[in-house]
């Protein structure tokens, strides 16, 4: 439990330290990515091997964690993220979950990789119930580089996690000084440290500064929960990239993959989520076989608006509307665990609209 120093000092009459008794508990979940890395040498910034550094190493890096919060790490995994499955991703929830409902916990930190490290987010937005602050964070360079972002990132992090101004407001993403919501960020640039995008905070000196909520549903108010997923996977979900002069067969390769269980198909489309007239039959020979069908687009920022270009209600698709590919892929499989009649485009699509 929290005291302040004014009532220790009133009935103690004595002053205990301030960190003691007024610091929030933190842990720090590390699952590897560069956050973890080890390079060559110090000018080694971009070359190197990610998941390397166990989690008491990182935090022994940054001592200062421990003026905000009282701070302890649990390893969960040590892995690039790129290499994440289902199975990592639903370890990592149900560890976060797991601590998230002790009561001594106030916040979590999750040490990631950059390069899915805004889907592992997302995943967390939908599927974790608590309005206790969740922070995803890694860095760009790794600790054995000349200026590695990662340990005022981590010290960022568990500022925010710690930051009573944080409860309530989803999970969030923490880089470069900047606070993202889950939902909205995305990686835009791959080798800089300013590698995510999106506006809605910012952290200075240790103290959050959050301007926007968000609009969608997340975390408590969430139909998903991952105590109620069983197993280590989720129904399979596979996006095809559009460009100019394609060919069906890429959706040919997953109807075949369909029956090994793939149920959506994410058209991360040119433009509006476009769909070339070519590819049409084949989407349609897709949905006859229980594949649902749902548009997104390739262009990183606006929306993908129904019936406009293309006819959705006519073909009975649905619009991930202004989920990144990658996001739709989530939330389409967490909608496929409950949504049982995988044609049924119009829950689909009510998902969609609410998330
Ligand atoms: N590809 C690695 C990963 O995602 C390193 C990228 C990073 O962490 O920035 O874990």
């Amino acid at each position: 439990m929290k005291k302040t120093l004014t009532a220790l000092t009133l009935s103690l009459g004595l002053i205990l330290p301030f960190s003691t008794f007024a610091k929030n508990n933190v842990v720090v979940v590390a699952t590897g990515g560069t956050i973890a890395g080890a390079g060559a040498s110090s000018t080694n910034s971009a070359t190197y091997t990610a998941a390397k550094v166990p989690v008491d190493d990182l935090l022994n890096a940054v001592p200062q964690i421990q003026n905000l919060a009282n701070v302890t790490g649990v390893q969960a995994l040590q892995v690039a993220s790129e290499s994440i499955t289902d199975k990592e991703l639903l370890a990592i929830a149900r560890k976060v979950n797991e601590l998230v409902k002790k009561p001594e916990v106030n916040g979590v930190v999750i040490t990631h990789g950059t390069d899915t490290l805004e889907e592992t987010a997302y995943f967390l937005s939908l599927t974790v119930h608590t309005d206790k602050p969740i922070v995803v964070v890694g860095s760009m360079r790794p600790p054995s580089a000349l200026s590695a972002d990662g340990p005022l990132n981590l010290y960022s992090a568990v500022a925010l996690a710690a930051a009573d101004d944080a409860k309530g407001k989803g999970v969030f993403v923490l880089m470069n000084d900047d606070i993202f919501a889950a939902r909205d960020v995305t990686k835009t640039i791959n080798i800089h440290t300013n590698a995510f995008s999106s506006q809605w905070g910012s952290l200075v000196e240790g103290k959050p500064y959050l301007f926007r909520n968000v609009a969608k549903r997340f975390n408590n108010a969430s139909e998903f929960n991952i105590e109620n997923i069983k197993g280590d996977t989720l129904p399979l979900v596979q996006i095809v990239y559009g460009s100019g002069n394609m060919l069906p067969d890429a959706y040919t390769a997953y109807t075949a993959y369909a029956k090994a269980g793939a149920k959506a198909i994410i058209h991360a489309g040119t433009g509006n989520g476009s769909v070339a007239k070519n590819i049409v039959p084949t989407l349609t020979e897709l949905q006859k076989q229980g594949v649902q069908i749902i548009r997104s687009s390739r262009v990183p920022q606006g929306f993908v608006l129904r019936n406009a270009e293309q006819p959705d209600d006519k073909y009975n698709w649905v619009v991930a509307h202004d989920l990144n590919p990658q996001k739709a892929k989530l939330l389409a499989a967490l909608a496929l665990t409950k949504t049982k009649d995988a044609k049924d485009a119009k829950e689909m699509q009510r998902i969609f609209w609410e998330y």
